[in-house]
């Protein structure tokens, strides 16, 4: 399995960027994947650990050592198929995933992971630019019919599951546009549309079909939420026309900052601004608020506050800081083999957006927004620390910030919960969708044929939890409809 000396031969490759200062004259994807000659280098290093911890670590269970190992050995259609076999949408996940699996992998103890991320990258771009990613259809049609509701990651690989254990899959999508926060949150600069479009086809082509600008249960959405729908169904029309409803919704609603002067102009939550900026990219629209000359704050240390940092720098903002209320993590000292515990990847949850401009700042709360004739001036501010899991202030360390344009990226709070009230799905004590977890019942709600996954379930996450969430939820929605299943778990 790769090279059995690879790994002391080859350092770890970096994914190739364009340089900050180009990138951020544009829009557009910067990231290019491996060449086959470094992707094979980077599969070598691979150590067929025994206890491949990578595998693990992969919320969808990727079998890493072996594709790495095809890498390596540059067989690239087996690699796919290797990879084909847990992960419906690789060109997703190989570009935006945090990557847990490299934190996972054995040489990650020297800070030097083998670049998983970027064999992924490569492997799945090569498939697409040769044509080898073909519909799957399925052979025998089951003669049953799933709503699925929601266009995210978690509806897409639910639907194309079932589609392909032969069911009848629509699904409805309140936005214009399918895709859910990877085509309305997540910026062009990290994942360009056109691949989400591209899946769309291969996706029809396997028979699912898709409603968008339809609103299912119900019209009012939260704050900041892209909603195109010029249409309604309701709960009862679902049920008579499917034979299953699977709720893939999301968690839509965002964290607010209740301090005062929060109703001034120029705060935002960071969708209201994210979301028109990639309406505007994609041609659909205007941005209203614009950052360019602006002195920007982001409040938010998370990929939501970074993406928010990344499009500050392409509006040409003034100047951009980003406040963390959690302390700074431990910076690792690179001492190779005599380093400390490794932090790899999540090190200060540090972006590419980072490297284009701003400051980064953390233990700040903000205490107040103040602002003249409306419009927001400044942020007052104060340190804090943590003591016996209790935050405090700390007295004497208050300071000002000038901003006029403030975008609250502090995460989202639950699903809407007017849809599941429609529905009378069951809420866990956080208030996302409740759903028993184990054997039969697993992503069942306790409404009769209505499932629920993704973030509506598990809260705010990552698109590759979102994805593991719609497969294994197919699998029980193709169990309840026919008995048993042999979609992969
Ligand atoms: P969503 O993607 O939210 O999709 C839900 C869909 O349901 C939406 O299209 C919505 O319009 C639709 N919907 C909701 N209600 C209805 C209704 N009643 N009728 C019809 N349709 C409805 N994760 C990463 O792994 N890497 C990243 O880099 C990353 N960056 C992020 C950046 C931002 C700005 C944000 C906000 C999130 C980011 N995430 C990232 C998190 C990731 O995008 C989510 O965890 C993931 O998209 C959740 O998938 P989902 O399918 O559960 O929900």
């Amino acid at each position: 399995m790769g090279k059995v000396t690879g790994f002391l031969e080859q350092a770890r490759l970096y994914p190739l960027y364009e340089a900050p200062e180009n990138r951020i004259k544009h829009y557009k994807e910067f990231v290019h994947a491996l060449s086959d000659a470094d992707a094979s280098k980077q599969g070598a290093r691979c150590m067929d650990c025994g206890t491949p911890f990578c595998h693990n670590g992969c919320p969808i269970n990727n079998i890493i050592p072996d594709f790495n190992d095809l890498v390596y050995n540059q067989d690239w259609a087996e690699a796919l198929a290797t990879l084909s076999l847990t992960n419906n949408f690789p060109e997703f996940t190989g570009r935006i995933c945090p990557a847990p699996c490299e934190a996972a992998c054995t040489l990650n103890i020297n800070n030097d992971p083998v670049g998983i991320k970027s064999i992924e990258h490569a492997i799945i771009d090569k498939a697409w630019a040769h044509h080898w990613i073909k519909p799957q259809k399925a052979k025998k049609k089951t003669g049953r019919h799933v709503a699925v509701i929601g266009s995210g990651p978690a509806g897409l690989a639910c639907a194309q599951q079932l589609a392909r254990a032969g069911h009848a899959v629509t699904v409805y999508e309140k936005n214009s546009r399918i895709g859910g926060l990877l085509r309305y949150g997540i910026p062009d600069f990290k994942l360009e549309k056109w691949l989400i479009d591209r899946r769309m086809g291969q996706m029809q082509d396997e028979g699912v079909t898709f409603k968008t600008g339809v609103a299912v249960a119900c019209g009012d959405f939260p704050v900041g939420v892209a909603n195109g729908a010029s249409t309604v169904v309701t709960v009862d029309e679902l049920k008579q026309k499917y034979h299953a409803v699977v709720l893939a919704i999301g968690s839509e609603t965002p964290r607010d900052l209740p301090v005062p002067g929060r109703q001034l102009n120029g705060v935002y939550y960071a969708l209201e601004w994210l979301i028109p900026q990639n309406q505007t990219v994609a041609g659909d629209g205007d941005n209203p608020i614009n950052a360019k000359g602006k002195h920007v704050v982001v409040i938010g240390g998370g990929d939501t506050g970074s993406d928010c940092v990344g499009t500050a720098n392409r509006h040409g903002a003034a100047s951009v800081t980003q406040f963390e209320v959690m302390p700074r993590p431990p910076e690792f000292e690179n001492k190779g083999t005599d380093s400390v515990w490794p932090y790899w990847p999540m090190k200060m949850r540090t972006s590419t957006s980072h490297e284009e401009g701003g400051e980064r700042d953390w233990s700040v709360s903000t205490q107040a927004f103040v602002g003249k004739n409306g419009q927001v001036e400044k942020l007052q501010c104060v340190r804090v620390e943590f003591k016996g899991g209790k935050m405090q202030e700390i007295a004497g360390s208050e300071f000002d910030v000038k901003a006029d344009l403030v975008l609250l990226a502090m995460g989202f709070v639950h699903p809407a919960q007017n849809v599941l009230d429609a529905f009378g799905v069951e809420r866990d004590a956080r208030h996302n969708a409740s759903a028993t977890h184990v054997g039969e019942h697993a992503y069942r709600t306790n409404i009769d044929k209505v499932f629920v996954a993704g973030d509506v379930r598990r809260g705010q996450s990552l698109v590759v939890w979102a994805i593991k969430e719609g497969r294994q939820a197919a699998h029980y929605v193709d169990a309840a409809l026919m008995g048993e299943s042999n979609l992969p778990l």
